[in-house]
């Protein structure tokens, strides 16, 4: 392959390349690719295909020539390095069939960087003012190592960043954010429709026909901590009114589990806040998560008034007023202990709404009429019956926990836009 002029090309596809045998062996996590993707794909690009490999020339040219022959923007990170693993100017100088010759402005910019810093430039870093002929350096301002360009046979951009984040995402702002050229009638457009409250298998069932594979918008599913996300792409010229439509079906089908955005945790405090109201909790087995997640949002204090910790059955006496009796006759992980959990919380915060959770988390303590992962939720709220419902939780003790704290928003959630709680999954 050769490089030439050529450089109005549009860019449809683009391919992303991570180098470096630390990411290959798994000791280190490849957030590049991930971060690149993300902002491609928001710009409307169609991402082909991340690809990882080791620090080895040969293996780098391939996967090069690869994405070279199918995308018109390729994004390598990493080796930039002055070191003998630093092969990617190398694989770039092979894969174009030219020669590296050296850059004089690089070659000055990078002397005067140890200069300012009261060092001598060590002879192996001069590699690093080296480029195909026909390439150009991308200054980098954090590090030693400049970024490549060059256009590979005029109808693909390649670009080579340095492999640390800090000085790979500044170079990808600068240099190639701000040179995209996306064709109106190519870009790809996304949109994400999050969800709590029923399994991804009951999505995909409402979603069957929209989500065949044939179909243009596509419509997936992807699943995180019970948040059940249904992500529609499109392309084209229409891809914006494609995927409104779509967007609209989804949500008409989905109904009430369908959330404002994608944190559970931050919609209840709005809706909270917008109807002037409050809530306090009172948690057993999760001991404070769930007050954790509300104060996670920014502003939660206007809506979150404390929560009580009563993981021993005294403190559920002592602090949320439980009868001594239920625990006595029901047990801790009963309905009557989450209700009275959750409506002595509410007296004693002062507070318009109370959730409690008690239940059994693992990995021991389970019994075969009580398993692990049973978890009683109760919501208390003046003028309206409490609602206390069981869920069978799986998976590991932290997983019960998280499930626990997130079904207990989407309880009050529910409660708030007025919907039928029996929506809710409770043997996920
Ligand atoms: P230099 O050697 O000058 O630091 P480089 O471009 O050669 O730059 P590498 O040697 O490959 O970069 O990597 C330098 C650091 O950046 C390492 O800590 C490495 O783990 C990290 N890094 C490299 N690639 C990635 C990636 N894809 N995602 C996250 N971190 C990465
Ligand atoms: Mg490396």
């Amino acid at each position: 392959m050769s490089a030439a002029g050529s450089t109005d090309f549009p860019h449809a596809v683009a391919s992303i390349i991570a180098s470096g045998d630390e990411l290959v062996l798994g000791q280190k996590l490849d957030t590049n690719s991930q971060c690149i993707a993300d902002r491609l794909v928001s710009h409307g690009l169609q991402v082909r295909e991340h690809v990882t490999v080791p620090d080895d020339q040969a293996a780098l040219v391939e996967a090069l020539r690869r994405a070279a022959a199918t995308s018109q923007l390729v994004i390598v990170t990493g080796g930039l390095g002055p070191t003998a693993d630093d092969l990617t100017r190398q694989a770039l100088a092979e894969l174009l069939g030219e020669n590296l010759v050296m850059d004089e402005d690089a070659l000055r910019t990078l002397e005067g960087w140890f200069t300012s810093r009261g060092r001598t430039m060590p002879p192996g870093n001069r590699v690093q003012a080296m480029r195909p002929a026909s390439a150009r350096m991308l200054t980098n301002e954090h590090g030693t190592a400049p970024g490549l360009h060059a256009v590979c046979e005029g109808r693909c951009d390649l670009y080579c960043l340095p492999g640390p984040p800090r000085e790979m995402i500044p170079l990808l702002e600068r240099e190639v954010m701000g040179h995209l050229r996306v064709a109106p009638a190519l870009a790809c457009r996304t949109q994400a429709i999050h969800t709590f409250g029923r399994g991804e298998s009951d999505v995909a069932a409402l979603l069957a026909d929209l989500m065949d594979r044939a179909r243009h918008p596509l419509v997936g599913t992807t699943a995180s901590l019970g948040v059940v996300s249904v992500r529609i792409r499109a392309s084209g010229p229409s891809a914006e009114a494609l995927i409104a439509q779509t967007a609209a079906e989804v949500r008409r089908r989905l109904g009430p589990v369908v959330l404002d955005g994608e944190h559970l945790a931050a919609e209840v405090i709005t809706r909270l806040r917008a109807a002037g109201r409050t809530v306090g909790t009172v948690e057993s087995c999760t001991g404070g998560m769930l007050g954790q997640f509300i104060t996670e949002v920014p502003g939660a204090s206007d809506v979150f008034a404390g929560g009580l910790v009563t993981y021993a059955n005294e403190q559920k006496v002592a602090l949320a007023g439980v009868p001594k009796h239920i625990l006595d006759r029901e047990g801790a992980v009963s309905r009557a202990c989450a209700v009275a959990m959750a409506e002595g919380g509410r007296e004693r915060l002062g507070t318009d709404h109370a959730l409690s959770i008690t239940g059994i988390a693992g990995p021991d303590g389970g019994t075969p009429g009580k398993p692990v992962g049973t978890v009683w939720i109760a919501l208390a709220s003046g003028g309206a019956p409490t609602d206390a419902r069981r869920f069978l939780f799986r998976g590991s003790r932290s997983a019960i926990r998280t499930w626990s704290g997130m079904s207990a928003l989407a309880m009050l959630r529910l409660r708030l836009i007025g919907a039928d709680m029996r929506l809710l999954n409770q043997q996920e």
